[in-house]
């Protein structure tokens, strides 16, 4: 293992650890996170959790494989259950799940007080941004940087938050407040296919017996603020 055989995405999503981080990568699956950055004398100190028991061997393996096993701990456990006040977690990744999971996690980890709300948390949900950024909102956190990429033909977002407080526009919510501001050339691309996907979709809604008003509604809605932006 070493740093080039990291994917762009997580390559991108290690660019957002500070030096020295003490990090808890959840859902670590191999571990290529944890184990790069170590192996680039970027973190001082890892949990590698897992929930399954054959990414959590593998993650296992691939710490064993590197000899990082005095630096890198790996857990069997479900979400942020994997930290120990003992590890002094500064900063969480939790990365290539959809944002409903991923906002399950950070819930469930926030009621059993393993995160404090003053750790750098940095999320790759692979689908359903806003409902993270919801509750990143609700929860007392600002959003400091966000990314939009692309890699093998898919699209993949990036959200960093710390302890803050906003309150976002609902379209903010929805496009993501960095990637709003930057629309990047990622970003033309992804809502102009969002947007004739929802087309499609209201144009179906709208032939059914008894359409669907609310469901309407919100994507007339939501096609508004994509040809608004895309502009
Ligand atoms: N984070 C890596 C990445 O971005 O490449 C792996 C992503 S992989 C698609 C998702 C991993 O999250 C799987 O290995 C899965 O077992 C794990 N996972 C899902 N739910 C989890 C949970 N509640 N706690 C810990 N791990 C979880």
């Amino acid at each position: 293992m070493n740093e080039q055989s990291l994917s762009l995405r997580l390559t991108r999503v290690g660019e957002q650890i500070p030096d020295q981080a003490r990090l808890a990568d959840i859902g670590s699956d191999h571990a290529y996170l944890p184990v790069a950055l170590m192996l680039q004398n970027k973190i001082q100190y890892a949990v590698a959790g897992e929930v399954v028991k054959g990414p959590f061997e593998s993650a296992s393996r691939q710490v064993e494989k590197n000899g990082l096993s005095d630096k890198i701990t790996v857990r069997l456990a479900d979400g942020l259950a994997a930290i120990q006040p003992e590890d002094q977690i500064d900063t969480v990744v939790i990365a290539g799940m959809g944002g409903t999971l991923i906002r399950t996690i950070l819930e469930n980890g926030k009621s059993q007080q393993k995160i404090t709300g003053k750790e750098r948390l940095v999320l790759q949900p692979n689908v359903g941004e806003r409902t993270l950024r919801e509750w990143l909102q609700e929860n007392n956190y600002m959003i400091l940087h966000e990314e939009l990429i692309e890699e093998n033909h898919k699209n993949y977002e990036i959200i960093v938050a710390e302890e803050g407080s906003k309150i976002y526009t609902p379209q903010e919510l929805f496009f993501g407040p960095c990637l709003l501001k930057e629309k990047n050339l990622v970003f033309y691309k992804k809502w102009a296919h969002e947007l004739q996907q929802r087309e499609i979709v209201l144009q179906e809604l709208e032939k059914a017996a008894t359409p669907p008003q609310d469901k309407i509604s919100e994507l007339n809605e939501q096609i508004d603020w994509i040809k608004e932006v895309l502009e």
